[in-house]
């Protein structure tokens, strides 16, 4: 059993101006007992102490036949009861469990100087173990970086500072030396030990780079109006709005007999005639007749209820309806019921696929109006780059990236502009940025952002325009360059083959988006079973290439493509979805929940 943590962004915890501690140890340890005991030395000692408890999820503290109980049965989403003494807020999750970080921040920070948890064995914060011999249960340490000691009744080799289980004094110094020290450093923010791997301002997590690239990028203005058969994939610029009702006329549901209903009840009516799908019957249909017709056929006037087919009976001038319940007003669509003219259809920043295209030509239009394609210039850089076709000399490498990233630009319907392998020459890559500029939205290469490596592009896009170097916090794709020339931005992408698909999939994708027009574009993301245990490091998001699957139980699992160097390109290709391990989590064991990306239609 685990709480899910919000995988994709940066955890806030890291942002918790309170220290927390929890306690990891297998069921059977005694963990409540030794919180239990622990509380009133850290409440005599002067601390105000929240507890965050993990229960199983038919648990509830409400009793049935209580007012409270009643009242959150009865719809209360969220129930806050109070007295004199106390109060607790009930929330109703039914759709999906609340996350870590969330519930942090339910407790009240400024009531507070430290937070206790009691198990969440699989998030990451920092942890005692607890362990005694008699349970029989393996070591978590070794597995588990978040543990900062144990308490155990037996030694271990190991650096971690170590105390006795029964000693509840030692443990509860500890706790209070470590919610001393966190106080302590958190006072004035100046003297704080500045660790180059969290606080550089180079070291970005993928959410902040993310945000960072989307502030930066602006929707194009120009468009144009295209033939709805030519519009797939095109974002809307104007909204569109009904010109006509859909359906425009009153039309039946069913194929059957049209007849008015205050005739129901009679005995047999006069069919009049056969109505077939864009045909009509002219007259008003009056007392005691039928017309038959079939499904979109335009009801006459007159008429208002149809009975479909199974239920009648014909006989040769006369059908009869004899078992049938009629419900005055069945079977028939009315007018403007789908969309009454006038009302808003789509609004601009809409992106066309197939079913927007049915939608906008059963408007009756032809054209649509789109924002222009963008325009993205492409070129690789590096003098081991060589462009396939051509001979190798030994020691170099075809280059791949351009190819990827032109079909991953295809696939968001951007036009390429091919500049193909500028070699690592300041001068001729000063004229490609120039060139590259005028004639596209962005500017996107691979290759030679690592530190060390990142002279030519560097200086040239320096002397130019912007440049910033970010290390992003995640695995593979770590380095990223962004910046602009002349106001068109730029991507500086990584090396490596899988990292410039990561890259592009986590900061360009949106941005791309960003710029064709479409509003607050979401990847999509969802939770699979994991089929193997998955490792990551703390404060660093992983992704892995991964299959999913649906199993025999309806479940989607997941396992990764297997060797997961940055660059295997294979590994890409075998994959359909990127597993996401968000900084806050360092494990994820078999059987338990993880965040997938899943890749179709997306590479
Ligand atoms: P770099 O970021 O330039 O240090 O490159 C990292 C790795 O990616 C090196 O092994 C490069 O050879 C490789 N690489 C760079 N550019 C390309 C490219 N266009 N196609 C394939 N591999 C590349
Ligand atoms: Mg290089």
């Amino acid at each position: 059993m685990t709480i899910p943590v919000r995988q994709t962004n940066d955890r806030q915890t890291s942002a918790l101006k309170l220290p927390l501690l929890g306690f990891a140890a297998y069921s059977g340890t005694g963990k409540t007992t030794l919180l239990e005991a622990l509380l009133p030395k850290l409440t005599a000692a002067g601390l105000r102490v929240g507890v965050l408890k993990h229960a199983h999820h038919h648990f509830d503290v409400d009793k049935p036949g209580k007012d409270s109980y009643r009242l959150r049965k009865a719809g209360a989403s969220q129930m806050l009861i109070a007295s004199r003494n106390r109060h607790a807020l009930m929330t109703e999750t039914p759709d999906a469990e609340a996350e870590f970080d969330y519930l942090l921040t339910r407790f009240d920070h400024q009531q507070l100087d430290l937070i206790l948890v009691e198990g969440c064995k699989n998030i990451a914060f920092p942890k005692i173990e607890l362990r005694r011999a008699a349970v029989g249960k393996p070591w978590l340490y070794p597995n588990d970086s978040n543990i900062i000691a144990v308490a155990a009744d037996e030694k271990i080799e190991s650096e971690l500072p170590q105390l006795n289980i029964n000693d509840l004094q030692a443990i509860s110094q500890f706790v209070l030396d470590y919610a001393h020290e966190f106080h302590a450093a958190s006072k004035p923010a100046s003297s704080q030990p500045a660790s180059c791997d969290t606080l550089s301002p180079a070291f970005l997590s993928v959410t902040e780079g993310v945000e960072k690239i989307l502030s930066a990028v602006h929707p194009i203005s120009d468009t144009e109006m295209l033939a709805v058969e030519a519009s797939y994939g095109r974002v809307l610029s104007d909204a569109i709005e009904s010109p006509i009702n859909v359906p425009a006329y009153r039309n039946s549901a069913m194929d059957g007999y049209a007849i008015r209903s205050e005739d129901v009840g009679l005995e047999q009516f006069e069919v009049m005639c056969e109505v077939l799908a864009g045909h009509g019957y002219p007259q008003p249909l009056q007392a005691g007749q039928a017309v038959k017709i079939m499904t979109g056929a335009p009801v006459p006037a007159g008429a208002d209820t149809v009975i479909m087919r199974e239920q009648a009976k014909q006989d040769g001038q006369f059908v009869a309806f004899a078992d049938a319940v009629i419900k005055a007003g069945q079977n028939v669509r009315q007018a403007g019921e789908d969309l009454a003219q006038g009302q808003s259809v789509f609004l601009p920043g809409q992106r066309i696929q197939s079913a927007e295209m049915g939608m906008i030509a059963s408007l009756g239009m032809t054209t649509v109006p789109v924002y222009r394609r963008l325009k993205v210039a492409l070129f690789s850089t590096g003098d081991e780059v060589q462009a396939p076709g051509t001979e190798t000399n030994g020691h170099s490498i075809y280059d791949s990236n351009r190819y990827t990233l032109m079909g991953l630009l295809q696939q968001l319907n951007c036009e390429v502009i091919d500049f193909g392998i500028i070699e690592d020459d300041e001068i001729l890559m000063m004229d490609t940025l120039v060139q590259a500029a005028q004639s596209a939205d962005i500017i996107m290469t691979s290759g030679g952002v690592s530190v060390g490596d990142a002279d030519f592009i560097k200086s040239a896009l320096e002397k130019l325009g912007r440049i910033d170097f970010w290390r992003i916090n995640m695995r593979p794709g770590r380095p990223l360059a962004f910046g602009e020339v002349d106001n068109t931005p730029f991507f500086g992408l990584p090396g490596n083959p899988v990292a410039v698909m990561v890259s592009f999939i986590n900061f360009v994708e949106p941005a791309v988006r960003k710029m064709q027009g479409e509003h607050d574009w979401q990847p999509l993301k969802v939770q699979a079973l994991a089929s193997e245990d998955l490792r990551s490091r703390q404060g660093r998001t992983e992704f892995s290439r991964g299959i999913y699957h649906v199993n025999h139980q309806g479940q989607l699992v997941v396992q990764t493509t297997g060797k997961q160097g940055s660059g295997i390109l294979r590994s890409m290709s075998e994959a359909n979805c990127l597993i996401e391990i968000g900084p806050a989590i360092d494990t994820v064991k078999v059987g338990e929940s993880v965040t997938i990306i899943p890749l179709q239609g997306r590479i």
